[in-house]
């Protein structure tokens, strides 16, 4: 049994006030306790966060990582830093990451194995563009940025994996997936973890969707078979849209 999964992204918002402010309007909020919901957070504002979550099941995630464990990498944040905070989730592969700032199949490969090691959970992001969509290549597009993500992750960190369906072209654009689309694509990446790992591996994987979910039709999406969760971005960033997000997953 897959427990849902309901991860905010706040991308870049949220100052650390505003973080705090957030967090003390969700705890008056009752959460649906059968869905795990988990705030993936900018670095600043991850100690906030986990400070007023710590006796809450509410988990903290990060946006990004480095995949080196320490050194000369201005700027950079690595995954034992996460770790020690008490961060839950990192977020690996983003879709903005890869077009704004260049990231590459191997580096979000480097990335999840950093998280892995540093014993925390990647929520890996892959998705395809709109013409990929039009030309008929999303599905062979996802499953290589799937495979790529997952070299020489070994098995038993597999399973535990978070592995998020976001097509770019939903992305912020209010022009949301259909949820028979979204499954669709959800069951094709199972398949490929399966080819790569198990059967065992691949049900209990979680795989979300992202892209224009809003509480109104997040209750239709999660009804899909393969379909475990959701990565929200503008409509988690309220904490009564997020309350109601958890409520309908
Ligand atoms: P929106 O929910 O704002 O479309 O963002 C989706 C997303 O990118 C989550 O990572």
């Amino acid at each position: 049994m897959r427990t849902p999964l309901i991860a905010g992204n706040w991308k870049m918002n949220m100052t650390v006030s505003e973080a705090g402010a957030f967090a003390d309007e969700l705890l008056n909020n009752k959460l649906n306790q059968g869905v795990e919901a988990a705030v993936c957070a900018p670095f600043i504002d991850l100690p906030v966060l986990i400070e007023k979550f710590k006796d809450t099941d509410i988990k903290v995630g990060a946006q990004n990582v480095y995949y080196e464990q320490s050194g000369a990498f201005t700027g950079e944040i690595s995954a034992p830093m996460l770790k020690e905070l008490g961060v839950h989730y990192v977020i690996a592969g983003h879709s903005e990451r890869r077009e704004l700032f260049g990231e590459s199949d191997s580096d979000i490969n480097k990335k999840a194995h950093a998280v892995i090691e540093a014993g925390m959970v990647p929520i890996i992001c892959v998705g395809e563009t709109e013409a990929e969509r039009d030309n008929g290549e999303h599905t062979e597009k996802v499953a290589n940025q799937v495979k790529a993500a997952l070299q020489g992750v070994k098995a038993e960190a597999a399973g535990d994996l978070v592995i998020a369906y976001e097509p770019i072209w939903a992305i912020g654009t209010g022009k949301s997936a259909t949820s028979d689309d979204a499954n669709a694509m959800c069951k094709s990446i199972r398949t490929k973890v399966e080819k790569l790992y198990d059967k065992g591996v691949a049900d209990s994987v979680r795989i979300l969707y992202g892209g224009s979910v809003k509480p109104a039709t997040v209750e239709e999406l999660m009804s899909k078979s393969d379909v475990d969760g959701a990565l929200v971005g503008g409509a988690a960033l309220k904490t009564d849209d997020y309350t109601a997000l958890v409520a309908g997953a």
